[in-house]
């Protein structure tokens, strides 16, 4: 099978489709990897978004690949474990193409209490990393620096009193929406079908029907299990799921704001314990500042927004440990996601990370929570799950192996390092299938995304019109000025 998605192959595909052994609702982290694990399983299996690959939750992430700390500090330790182990298994096996060591620097400011507790959560970091046994040549030991190195790592930092810093490393994603699109194309080359503007609704454990967002045109499709992952939206598709959303802000700016750090300047919120807000460098010249952590009651909008408490709270905190301080006149974006987390009672915050595999009394089964870093995890918990529940013959899952597209390759040497950095292997293939003029120059001045990418959104990565190709499959969008300056380049290279 070959993994390019387009518009040709989403038509064909949906008017050939009566039945399959697994339909997978959702197209965020958790359905594509659910699909994989499924169609590598040699199950036949088709997944329907009803908006575009990466839409919901899985593109406002803080696209960091964790190894769970924070889980240890409140002792949740066998989720910790599990952050930690799928950790190792992205960066050492499925996708080294897309993430890197990002360095943690927690710089030591009189402002700066509980020093002694940060330093043992970073060497419990270590140890999680031990355990997991991701050697300390991917992610360094966690160590003390001094104010030097701490600068020359997050130049924005105070020079006032600083007497070095904590530095502990992470996995960083190069973005979380190009894992979800790599996650997909590799499902579909392993014989997934990945339909998009295709809404579920009347959902049961057997059938669904379908609806062609673009056509208007439903048809019911049979299954033998329906997996419901749509995150936040679980519990329209199936009213048995409850769940109490948290939204998580950040702000976006110039990497010139912050000095172009190599590493995250990570600042304890005044007065909490463990609790942090991170300047965070990002791919196209850019740092994002999060995180914030609200209940979210209500309906699910399709787009949640920052609010000013947000902002101020972010740009305060940072600016504890800032001579300039930023300013809202520097914010040059903002996002907020909202993460589908498990009703359970009690603060959001405490809420379970951990994800969940409900099946209802019409038998749909749900999986959701989690995150992205476990999304392997969830995903052969929900294919075990429906192969237990419907009596399904496949085999035993495979993916802790399974490369995603990029993760080998011929050589890249040439190419922008930007264009591998998103692509790994695959990224002369982007060139290759070129068909644009000047494939290389950058869609618009001073954006580091090239025009054959542009067009490779669409002939391969299923984008179908500007704004998946803006905000999904590049992030040009997330600085909407950029995305003013980038639209009638894209326009031109899609003819619309
Ligand atoms: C602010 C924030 C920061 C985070 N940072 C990190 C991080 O750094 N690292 C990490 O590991 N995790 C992080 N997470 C957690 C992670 O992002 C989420 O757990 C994960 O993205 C959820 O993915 P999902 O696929 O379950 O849901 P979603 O990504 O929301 O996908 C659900 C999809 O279902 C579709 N859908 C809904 N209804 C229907 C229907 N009826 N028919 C068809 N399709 C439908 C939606 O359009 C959507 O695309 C963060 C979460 C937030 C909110």
């Amino acid at each position: 099978m070959t993994a390019a998605l387009n518009a040709g192959r989403r038509r064909a595909e949906l008017e050939a489709l009566t039945d399959v052994d697994v339909l997978v609702i959702g197209g965020g982290i958790t359905g594509v990897g659910t699909a994989l694990d499924a169609a590598t399983r040699g199950l036949r299996v088709a997944l329907v978004e009803a908006r575009d690959l990466a839409f919901g939750t899985s593109r406002w992430s803080s696209k960091l690949v964790h190894g769970g700390l924070r889980y240890l500090a409140s002792g949740r330790v066998g989720v910790a474990r599990e952050s930690a182990v799928e950790r190792h298994i992205l960066m050492t096996r499925t996708a080294p193409h897309l993430i890197r060591a990002v360095p943690q620097v927690v710089p030591l400011l009189p402002s700066v209490k509980h020093r002694a507790l940060i330093r043992a959560g970073f060497i419990a970091g270590d140890a999680l990393r031990a355990t997991a046994r991701t050697p300390a040549s991917l992610l360094p030991r966690a160590r003390r620096v001094d104010a030097a190195p701490t600068r020359a790592l997050t130049p924005a930092v105070s020079a006032n009193g600083l007497d070095g810093g904590l530095v502990a490393h992470d996995g960083q994603l190069v973005d979380d929406a190009r894992l979800v699109v790599t996650i997909a194309r590799t499902a579909a080359e392993n014989g997934a079908i990945v339909l998009t503007r295709v809404k579920a609704s009347d959902v049961t454990g057997t059938s669904a029907t379908l609806t062609d967002t673009i056509t208007g045109e439903s048809r019911t499709v049979r299954a033998k299990a329906v997996v419901n992952a749509t995150g936040v939206w679980a519990g329209e598709v199936d009213a048995s799921i409850r769940l109490r959303p948290s939204r998580g802000t950040h702000l976006v700016f110039d990497a010139a704001t912050f000095g172009h750090p190599r590493g995250a300047l990570t600042v304890p919120v005044p007065g909490s314990i463990g609790r942090f807000v991170f300047a965070l460098p990002q791919q196209l010249g850019r740092v994002v500042l999060g995180l914030t952590d609200e209940d979210a009651p209500g309906p699910v909008p399709d787009e949640p927004k920052p609010t000013d408490g947000e902002i101020d709270f972010l740009l305060a905190t940072i600016n504890t440990a800032l001579d300039e301080p930023v300013t809202r006149a520097d914010v040059r974006g903002a996002f907020a996601g909202l993460r589908p987390l498990i009703e359970s009672g009690g603060d959001t915050a405490d809420l379970s990370r951990r994800h969940a595999v409900l099946e209802s009394p019409q038998g749909v089964i749900t999986v959701v929570g989690g995150k992205l870093t476990t999304y392997r995890r969830m995903a052969e918990d929900a294919v075990d799950a429906a192969i237990r529940l419907r009596g399904l013959t496949a085999a035993p899952c495979r993916t802790r192996d399974v490369p995603l597209i990029g993760a080998g390759g011929p050589s890249t040497s040439g190419l922008p390092l930007s264009l591998v950095a998103r692509h790994g292997g695959a990224a002369r293939a982007v060139i290759d299938a070129a068909t644009v003029a000047n494939p290389l120059d950058a869609i618009a001045e001073g954006i580091d995304v090239t025009r054959a990418e542009v067009e490779f959104a669409v002939t391969h990565e299923g984008a179908l019109d500007v704004d998946d190709v803006l905000h999904r499959r590049t992030r040009i969008g997330l600085v909407p000025a950029d995305a003013d300056r980038a639209r009638a380049a894209v326009e031109e290279i899609l003819g619309s």
